[in-house]
């Protein structure tokens, strides 16, 4: 230790010696309420401004400060899970959906996207709805190769009836498949990037199809090839 210091005679700089780094309880560099040179809290200064409750400097709280309005702190932005204000299912203030007063748009909530069974769109697919993807068993009209309700061939529902099995075979690759068979509808244009990503994954799973040999296994692998033709044909460079 500095001799100078022994002695008592401290080298200051605000609250603390500079040589031997001693703390005295005064000249604090306050930066708010919290000295910057020895970490020193007094009760003022507070910053209230990420939460009105709890300061952001120190562990100082306090009680009742918020200015709700609604469910919404207008001062530091915190919310709560009281006193929505409901537009429809959805609190136009931070977002919250609730299960009531939905804007149904046929079989689903244009607001929240909730789902619900009844008023399908089957008009372009008598298969699967447009909106949610509900599939229906048996429901297309054949005429020769083509159903005169909607616009399927018999090769699209073989197409749908494998994707179908895939997908309790393998979910992910199910999953895959029906996003690509969307997107020659020009539906799922946005997950096209996802399914291509998700696609690439699996030729070991393709080597897999080949050897198996079986009839599901080749159907598979057709189906497997039918999407990454789609793929080679949409904008996006495989
Ligand atoms: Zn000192
Ligand atoms: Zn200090
Ligand atoms: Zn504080
Ligand atoms: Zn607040
Ligand atoms: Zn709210
Ligand atoms: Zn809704
Ligand atoms: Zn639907
Ligand atoms: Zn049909």
């Amino acid at each position: 230790m500095n001799l100078r210091c022994l002695f008592g005679k401290h080298e200051w700089s605000g609250c603390k010696c500079w040589t031997c780094g001693k703390i005295r309880g005064t000249e604090h560099n306050w930066s708010g309420c919290k000295c910057y040179r020895c970490g020193t809290i007094r009760d003022e200064g507070h910053d209230w401004a990420e939460n009105c409750e709890s300061c952001s400097r120190c562990p100082a709280t306090r009680k009742a400060a918020h200015k709700w309005h609604g469910c919404k702190c207008t001062a530091c932005k915190k919310t709560r899970d009281e006193q929505h204000i409901w537009s429809g299912c959805k609190c136009s203030t931070c977002g919250k959906t609730r299960d009531e007063e939905h804007s149904w748009s046929g079989c689903k909530c244009s607001t929240c996207e909730k789902k619900r069974d009844e008023e399908h769109n089957w008009s372009r697919d008598c298969g699967r709805c447009a909106r949610c993807g509900k599939m229906r068993k048996d429901a297309h009209t054949w005429n020769g190769p083509r159903c005169s309700v909607c616009a399927r061939t018999t090769a699209d529902a073989r197409v749908d009836e494998t994707i179908d099995q895939l997908s309790e075979i393998d979910t992910q690759l199910g999953g895959v498949l029906m996003i690509m068979d969307l997107a020659r509808y020009g539906e799922g244009e946005a997950l096209r990037g996802t399914a291509k990503s998700l696609l690439l994954q699996y030729t070991a799973f393709r080597a897999l199809l080949s050897a198996a040999g079986t009839p599901e296994a080749t159907a598979a692998l057709a189906v497997h090839n039918l999407a990454l033709k789609y793929l080679e044909s949409s904008q996006i460079q495989l």
